[in-house]
């Protein structure tokens, strides 16, 4: 058996719900590896090896070593090498990722990437920290800074989700990058990888946690209307 937890969902942060409700280390207790965004969207969150790390808006990466650091969004996993499959390949780019795992029966099920080593190029975007009342996801993602590198070394780690899932989570790929260096990271826009190795893992459960202790959550408006829409433009599922 091999499960996805998620907290909260990508729709309740279109809808204005961007309080941080759940701690890291709850977050470390259903996995290891994983993605996400703190408390009122302050940067990108990256779990590798049982670490938390954060990408902030001017591009600077942190090792988050205060486990009581919230977040309102985010998915983890635990990494199972021997339990997946080996990547086919050593070079990729973001474009064709799809093609070259079609052989893997992707498009109806939750998977994990991950992979590790040589970039020839990463182009990422940073989430910038909001203030209450929160904006909706959308108006943040029209100013997002993005940042590029070039020749790097680092490990890509994301999910899959079936287009069914689009509104809980991102459909289609979402994938954050941490250079092992830690001086860049961020949610992978594109990327070229030269020399990678990698698995991926497929799950039979999707286990979907909600802040029901949250007052505005309990009592948001979800507007279903263009969900589909504002999720794609801000979080930017690939197919
Ligand atoms: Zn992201």
């Amino acid at each position: 058996m091999t499960t996805i937890y998620q907290h909260g969902t990508l729709a309740q942060l279109v809808a204005r719900q961007m309080s941080g409700t759940i701690t890291v280390a709850e977050m470390l207790e259903h996995g290891d590896t994983g993605i996400g965004t703190f408390e009122g969207l302050n940067g990108e969150a990256i779990f590798l090896n049982g670490e938390a790390y954060q990408a902030d808006s001017t591009g600077k990466v942190h090792h988050i070593t205060d486990k009581q650091t919230t977040l309102p969004f985010a998915s983890i996993h635990f990494d199972q090498p021997e339990a997946s499959q080996k990547l086919p390949f050593k070079k990729i780019k973001y474009s064709n990722l799809t093609q070259n795992l079609k052989d893997e029966q992707l498009f109806n099920v939750f998977s994990a990437l991950k992979m590790h080593g040589e970039f020839a190029h990463v182009h990422v975007r940073i989430v910038t920290k909001q203030e209450k009342p929160y904006p909706s996801l959308l108006q943040v993602a029209e100013q997002q800074p993005e940042f590029k590198a070039d020749n790097i070394t680092g490990t890509l780690v994301g999910y899959y989700a079936p287009k069914v899932f689009g509104g809980p989570t991102a459909a289609g790929w979402h994938l954050h990058f941490l250079s092992d260096d830690l001086t860049f990271a961020g949610h992978v826009l594109d990327f070229e990888a030269t020399d990678v190795d990698g698995t991926l893992e497929i799950f039979d459960n999707f286990l979907q946690h909600l802040p029901i202790n949250n007052a505005d959550f309990r009592s948001m408006n979800q507007d279903i209307v263009g969900l589909d829409k504002a999720i794609e433009a801000s979080e930017g599922g690939k197919d």
